[in-house]
This record gives structure tokens, C-alpha cells and sequence, in this order.
């Protein structure tokens, strides 16, 4: 087993890397692989809402729409910028005319209409005290369905318990398209995650994250997106005679498209490669290793093995700062190693977002 793998961390980076390869599972991949993959898929991870994470978002898009959306740059466009940019108007209008109104003051409106200038994703003139916009580009309707994945590499009983109930959780609101476990293939005949008590409704892959190959071996149901979902709030815990009844909540489908928007716009954003914005990459212990030739691993030369995000960070006892020697040549224009891996990751990235 590769060490960089071994940890949840790395095969997380690992199941990342397969989808952005070869996503969707169980389809021809000769073609995938030799493109390096389907250029209308986005991939990030580490992304929800304020009650539930997912650790791997496959965002499948509409390719033409896709390249449209990076006409608003790289950035994630937030609720009120989405609110200006899909509601503005083809000719020069007053801002209150043209908006519907939003539901709260308009002074965080104008604010939006400020950032939205800033960010040259929007037309503004003064006529008089008022302010008048002019939409540059249609926000593009780019997102078709969101894919969440939990990654459990060692999928034992008590791990099963534990996601068991998130997943119940997903498919109650049915805010993701599809939700699907993957975890590590053992290459038994019957992948022992078949036999853990997981909603039907959750697909499973089995991923060999040397090999970055996987089999299905359970097709996920499509949840029901666009219509009202329920949010588990809390169930009864109190063993098996506990007869009191779990709480529930409505999401209707308005709200939940609006979620899956912003997530949408954030794993854009983000991709997920940025893991390494918060590693210590400056460090002198910091490596990435590469796993294939588009997929480079956080190493950590002091651990002797792949570092998760959580343990690179300040709190690290073993942090020690990359030697100025090694910035001199090309600094301060190219900085040292950390600097070079962080642009490597980021220019990775963008070349996974067409049309930037
Ligand atoms: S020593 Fe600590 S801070 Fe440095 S690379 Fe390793 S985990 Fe990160």
C-alpha cells in the first residue's frame, strides 16, 4: 500500500483525482483517460451547508455553460452577487426597477452592486443621484446535477453506523443528485461495505487508489432535487426501547436550489486542489510528490509520510521555516519551494476550469 494513501487525507486526494479522470463511474474510460478526463466535470471537496460536509463534490455541467461561467472569473459568486448578476437587465436601468426586491435593505444590494463593478461583472453609470446597471454577460444556467461523495477507505461496522445516519440525512433532504460511499477496494468477493447497513438509496464504489480504478458495486437511486426535502433534526438515541420520535423540518425546493447554487459556486471556486492554502507550505519538511503525472501529494519529509491539512498548520511542532538559501535564486519574484508548489496546484486548477 502507497504510505501517501494509507490516511483518509490521501485517499481522499486520491478519490478526487479518480473523479476528475474518469467520472462517471462504470462508463468507458479509454477515451477519458487519454483527454485526462471529462472537462465539464468540477470536483472539490470538503464542501455543505453549515449541517453537513461532504468530503469529495462532483459537480457535472452543462459544457457549453460551464465555458460561459468563466466570463465572472475564477471567484465564487455569493447569494447577493448572484442576486445582481441573474437579475440584471440587457439596457441601462435603475437598480430598484430592474431587481426584484431581495427581501432585505437595498443599501447591502448597492454594496453588491459596487463589488460586482469591482469584479467587472457588471455595467454601472450614475444618471443623476441614481444608479443604473446594465447586465455585461447572462449568468449561465451551468450546473446540472451535484454529487456527493463520503470517502471511508476502512469502512468497518462502527464507521458504517456513523456515516448510516449522515447518509440518511442526505437522502431525507436530497440536496445532492446522488450521494455514494467510496472506499478501499479488498478485492474479496463481496466488497465488505455490501454487507454494512447503508441506505439503498447510497451508491458504492470500490477504489484502488494506486491504481486510481474502481468498481461500482452498487448503483446509487437519484434523489429528488427539485422537490421538498426533510431535515432530520434529531433522532431517538435512547437504545432500543427509546419510543420517542425523531424531529423533522421541511426544506422546500426554492431554498434547497438556492444551497445548491452557492455550493456550486464555491467547489468553482475552490476545486480540490486548494487544500494546500492551508498546509505550510513554507515549511521545510513540505513536499508534493507526484502520484501520476496530474496528481502531485502533500508529503511530509519529517512525518516520512503524507501529512493531513489539519496537522500542517501553525500548531505543528516540527514546523520549521524554509531556509532564506533557498529563495535566493529568483526571489523575491518566484519565493521558494512552497511558493513554486502552491502555484503548481493553482495553475492546475484554472486549467480545469474552461474558458479562464
Ligand atoms: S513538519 Fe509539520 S508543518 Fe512541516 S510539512 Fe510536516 S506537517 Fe507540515
Amino acid at each position: 500500500m502507497h504510505r501517501e494513501t494509507e490516511s483518509e487525507f490521501g485517499f481522499e486526494l486520491r478519490t478526487c483525482r479518480w473523479a476528475e479522470r474518469e467520472w462517471p463511474p462504470g462508463a468507458e474510460t479509454e477515451a477519458k483517460t487519454e483527454t485526462d478526463g471529462d472537462d465539464t466535470i468540477v470536483v472539490a471537496r470538503q464542501l455543505g451547508t453549515k449541517r453537513r460536509r461532504w468530503d469529495t463534490i462532483v459537480l457535472e455541467c452543462d459544457p457549453d455553460a460551464l465555458r460561459r461561467r468563466a466570463n465572472f472569473g475564477p471567484d465564487r459568486l455569493d447569494g447577493d452577487l448572484l442576486h445582481v448578476v441573474r437579475n440584471a437587465p440587457a439596457e441601462w436601468t435603475y437598480y430598484r426597477d430592474a431587481l426584484p426586491h431581495p427581501g432585505y435593505p437595498w443599501r447591502y444590494v448597492r454594496e453588491a452592486i459596487h463589488r460586482a463593478d469591482d469584479r467587472g461583472i457588471l455595467e454601472t453609470r450614475k444618471n443623476g443621484n441614481r444608479i443604473e446597471i446594465r447586465r455585461r454577460w447572462d449568468y449561465p444556467d451551468w450546473l446540472e446535477r451535484i454529487v456527493a461523495i463520503e470517502n471511508k477507505p476502512d469502512l468497518d461496522a462502527s464507521a458504517a453506523r456513523a456515516l448510516g445516519s449522515q447518509l440518511e440525512y442526505d437522502v431525507a433532504v436530497g440536496l445532492a443528485d446522488e450521494v455514494w460511499v467510496a472506499t478501499r477496494k479488498t478485492g474479496e468477493r463481496v466488497e465488505p461495505a455490501l454487507l454494512e447497513d447503508l441506505p439503498i438509496e447510497a451508491g458504492i464504489l470500490a477504489l484502488d487508489p494506486a491504481a486510481l480504478t474502481a468498481d461500482v458495486e452498487w448503483y446509487p437511486r437519484s434523489l429528488a432535487v427539485s422537490e421538498s426535502g426533510t431535515r432530520i433534526l434529531e433522532r431517538p438515541d435512547g437504545g432500543p426501547r427509546d419510543g420517542s420520535a425523531a424531529r423533522f423540518e421541511y426544506v422546500d425546493p426554492g431554498t434547497k436550489a438556492t444551497k445548491r447554487l452557492a455550493i456550486a459556486e464555491r467547489a468553482y471556486e475552490r476545486g480540490w486542489r486548494s487544500f494546500v492554502d492551508t498546509m505550510r507550505s513554507d515549511c521545510r519538511y513540505f513536499e508534493l510528490r507526484a502520484r501520476d503525472p496530474r496528481q502531485a501529494l502533500p508529503y511530509c519529509a519529517a512525518k516520512g509520510r503524507c501529512q493531513t491539512a489539519a496537522e500542517c498548520a501553525g500548531s505543528c511542532a516540527a514546523f520549521e521555516p524554509e531556509p532564506p538559501t533557498w529563495r535566493t535564486r529568483g526571489w523575491p519574484i518566484e519565493g521558494g519551494p512552497g511558493q513554486r508548489s502552491q502555484r503548481v496546484l493553482e495553475e492546475r486548477r484554472r486549467r480545469r476550469r474552461p474558458g479562464l
